[in-house]
Formats: C-alpha cells, structure tokens, sequence
C-alpha cells in the first residue's frame, strides 16, 4: 500500500473569476470584466498547499467529465497522487466569483461532483495526517476521520452544524470566529471558553484573519499575532495556515510553533492574488 504524509479529503472546484464594478444585488444584471478559470476548491488548495511544502500528498476527490482533467492535470504537476480523485458523470465543481473594485468577493459555489466523493478507506488510513474541510459530504468527512490512523486536522469550512462524533475524532480543529461560534451554536461568548467545550480531542486553532489566531488547549490558550504584510488578496489563506499546521505537527512542532509557521505561510500567502497561485513553496519560505 502507497502511504504518504498527507491525505486530502475534500472539494475540487474550477474558479471562475470576474471583476465586478460593484458586488452584485438581487435582480440585477451586471457587465464585469473577462472571466479567468484556475484551479481551486478548499480540497484543492490544502493538497496543492501541503504539497509545496514538500509533503508527499494525495487527493481524495471527484471530478466530474467536463473540466475534470483540467483540474487532475494542475495537481499532477503539483506532484500530489490523484488515485483517489473519482471521475464521475455530471458536472465538475465551481465556484463563480465575483471581485469587486474594494476586492470583496461574492461567491456562489455549484458542488458538482464534490458530492460523489468516495472515501479510498486504505489511502486515509495509511496516511501520516489527513486535512479534512466541509466541502463534500458530512458523511464523507465522518467517515474519513473514523478510518484514520494518523493526525487529523479538520477545516469546519463553510459552516455547518458538525455531529459530536466526528469531534471526538479531530486532532486539531482549525475554525475561523464564524465557524467556530456556529459550531457551538451562538452568536457570541469567550472563544476560548467555547473551544475548550466543543469536544474535540487535541487544541482547537481560531484563525482571526489580520488579526492572527488564537491557540485554545485545555489548560491554557495562546495568541499569535499575524505577521505585519501588505496584504492584497485574502482567498486560500485558511487553506495554506491549515496545510502548515498540518506540516509543522507531522516535524514534531508544539501546537503553538505549529500555529506560528502556520501564521508566516499565510503571510505570504495573503501578499499574493488567486487561490493556488497564491501558495507558496518551502524554498520561498526561506525554510
Ligand atoms: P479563507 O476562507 O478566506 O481562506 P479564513 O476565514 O479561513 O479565510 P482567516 O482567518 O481570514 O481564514 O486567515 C487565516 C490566517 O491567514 C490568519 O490566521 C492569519 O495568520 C493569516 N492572515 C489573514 N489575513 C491576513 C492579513 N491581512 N495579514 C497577515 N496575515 C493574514
């Protein structure tokens, strides 16, 4: 059986991308600028992430008939396995994206095939670590944790009520403020305090966007400050802090240098535009 460090399991999408000159209203019909298509999908963007941190990776995915080997081929050349990728009928993921002048995006996503994704149960549980997020099936993401051997980090993202089960199985959870409150089901309180309740079985990291993240374990909690950059594009940040917390756990790092290599990777991440285009290698973080 291949093993490898880290298994994805999770959504591969085409991005669709226009510039808008304003972000887009109820019944309104809008002239925005040429659409541009590039790789993406929260799945996507961890494995490619993972991968140019020079972590031997594999994709469980679907992809459908249309678009499908575009997306197989930008992993392929990213060196990550896609033997766990299914080509299914019916259509590829996407994400429609639309920018506006302040460089705020309306994002409507089409799932596609990301709800035909089947678990390859030996791939995830020969795997070091495995890099979950919500873009596929609840039952997909249960299953994964379930059969998992190593680490797992799971991305609650987008936000959707998550079973206690599925906690109990979660190494490290990454959520951001909103994921977190709505994974606890209010609208506000100490996140700390909220963290420490959610049951997982290892530290629960809060990324705060400029404002860095919080590290919650259960007897203490930590804040990293996030690095002082002139940032320019935001989108994939969650998905590379993830894929290095994920890097730095498997070198044997604490939790809290896990977060503070996570914290330089989205740094540069943040100063770039587009998803994957915007992940950077090892060499280029200078490590
Ligand atoms: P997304 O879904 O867009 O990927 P997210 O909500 O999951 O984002 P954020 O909390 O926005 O994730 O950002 C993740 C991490 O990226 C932050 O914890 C921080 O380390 C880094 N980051 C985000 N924005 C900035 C910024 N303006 N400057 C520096 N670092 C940033």
């Amino acid at each position: 059986m291949n093993s490898f460090e880290i298994v994805v399991v999770g959504s591969l999408n085409v991005d669709v991308t226009v510039d808008v000159p304003e972000a887009p209203a109820a019944g309104q019909t809008l002239l925005g600028g040429d659409a541009r298509r590039s790789g993406g999908g929260k799945g996507g963007n961890q494995a490619v992430a993972a991968a140019r941190l020079g972590r031997r990776t594999a994709m469980v995915g679907a992809v459908g008939a249309q678009d499908g080997d575009y997306l197989l081929s930008i992993l392929r050349d990213e060196q990550i396995d896609v033997g766990g990728v299914r080509r299914v009928d019916g259509p590829t993921g996407q994400a429609f994206v639309f920018v506006d002048p302040e460089g705020d995006s309306t994002i409507v996503v089409s799932p596609g095939a990301n709800n035909h994704v089947e678990v390859d149960r030996d791939l995830v549980a020969g795997a070091r670590c495995v890099l979950l997020q919500q873009e596929v099936p609840a039952a997909v993401v249960e299953e994964a944790a379930s059969v998992a051997n190593g680490l797992v980090v799971l991305n609650p993202a987008p936000a959707r009520p998550v079973a206690a089960s599925l906690l109990a199985n979660v190494d490290v959870l990454v959520p951001n403020r909103g994921e977190l409150l709505g994974l606890a089901g209010v609208d506000r309180g100490d996140l700390v305090q909220i963290a420490q309740k959610l049951g997982t079985r290892g530290p629960v990291v809060v990324t705060l966007g400029a404002q860095g993240c919080l590290v919650v374990e259960a007897e203490r909690s930590t804040r990293v400050p996030a690095e002082q950059v002139k940032a320019v594009d935001a989108t994939a940040a969650g998905d590379s802090f993830c894929a290095a917390i994920a890097d730095a756990v498997l070198d044997g790092a604490d939790i809290v240098e896990a977060a503070r290599w996570a914290t330089r990777v989205a740094a540069v991440t943040v100063t770039r535009h587009g998803a994957m285009a915007s992940l950077p290698t090892r060499a280029e973080l200078g490590a």
